[in-house]
């Protein structure tokens, strides 16, 4: 059967910034930042890989409502919005947090901008939310939407098509940069470690960096989805976390402002803050080896920052 890929277009390359200080040099390192925050204004980063192939399969089944799931400071709650918006989808998000219901005063800039890309907003009380991995769920949904086609994306979009769709981008940066040793990745879900490590050469070392406290559970899923054993080719690290998921503490605070004013690179506060801070922490225990050439992959997120940045 003939497919329409015609729908989603494929995005220019973006940058791979080389990134100079003394803390580099001294070591020494060579590193870049790939700066795929700038991949797309409203789909940023790491999202859109993930949703690309989704909606691809969403408009082959003949879908035309996309249904997903998250927090009320979800990036792909947001990117699943703009990205109906863009490709004529209708869109539902079932959000975490009944408080929320009416109270649009109380919303997070992220469902704001998603209400506004027209997102239709369930607010589901803690109980129900926990429910969300049975078939109940789904056939309750599907049955008080009977009027739409659904495509279900799963909670922060992770599954084999969004693995899949780093492919691009890692043959994107095998060609601006052949030779890197090791990439540090920000983890939520583990769906991009998991593609990272999927498309990454054999010499080549994904590092993933934990935003969450105790993510030892994502380790089997990552195995599933890349292929690929933990320790291997790529590892998950759990030190960088500060005070937890969407919290700063004044060490993840210090080495986010750092490179901030060194760079004049703007991270987001959930994410490629954390992934900066296990990457200086590796630095500072020098855990890697010398002359390594280093990739940061910025993953986007700045959409979620306090509205006063942008
Ligand atoms: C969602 C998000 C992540 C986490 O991606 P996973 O594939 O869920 O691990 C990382 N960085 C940014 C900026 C994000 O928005």
């Amino acid at each position: 059967m003939a497919t329409k890929n015609f729908l989603i277009p494929r995005l220019p390359s973006t940058p791979l910034q080389p990134l100079k200080c003394d803390l580099f040099d001294d070591y020494p390192l060579e590193v870049y930042i790939k700066r795929d925050d700038l991949n797309h204004s409203a789909i940023q980063g790491n999202k859109w890989h993930k949703l690309k192939h989704n909606l691809l399969a969403a408009q082959h089944q003949n879908a035309n409502t996309l249904i997903t799931l998250g927090g009320a400071y979800s990036n792909h709650i947001a990117a699943t919005a703009a990205a109906g918006q863009t490709y004529g989808f209708q869109t539902i998000g079932l959000i975490r947090g009944d408080e929320l219901a009416n109270r649009p005063e109380k919303w997070s800039p992220t469902l704001q901008q998603a209400k506004a890309n027209g997102m239709t907003l369930c607010f589901l009380t803690r109980l129900a939310y926990r429910d969300r991995h049975t078939d109940a769920f789904q056939a309750n949904w599907q049955s008080q939407f009977a009027d739409k086609a659904l495509y279900w994306l799963p909670e922060g979009g992770t599954n084999e098509l969004a693995v899949a769709g780093f492919e691009d981008l890692i043959t994107d940066c095998q060609h601006q940069c052949p030779d890197w040793t090791h990439l540090y990745c920000a983890v939520g879900t583990g769906g991009s470690l998991a593609g990272w490590a999927r498309y990454a050469a054999d010499k080549q070392t994904v590092i993933g960096v934990a935003s969450l406290k105790q993510a030892d559970y994502l380790i089997p899923e990552i195995e599933t989805l890349s292929g690929k054993t933990h320790g291997k080719q790529w590892r998950l690290h759990q030190h960088a976390a500060g005070a937890g998921y969407g919290k700063e503490n004044q060490a993840t605070q210090t080495d986010r402002e750092w490179f901030e004013n060194a760079f004049g690179i703007q991270l987001d506060r959930v994410y490629t803050n954390k992934m900066v801070h296990g990457f200086l922490q590796d630095i500072r225990a020098k855990r890697l080896p010398k002359h390594a050439k280093v990739i940061l992959y910025h993953s986007g997120g700045l959409q979620g920052n306090p509205a006063d940045l942008k």
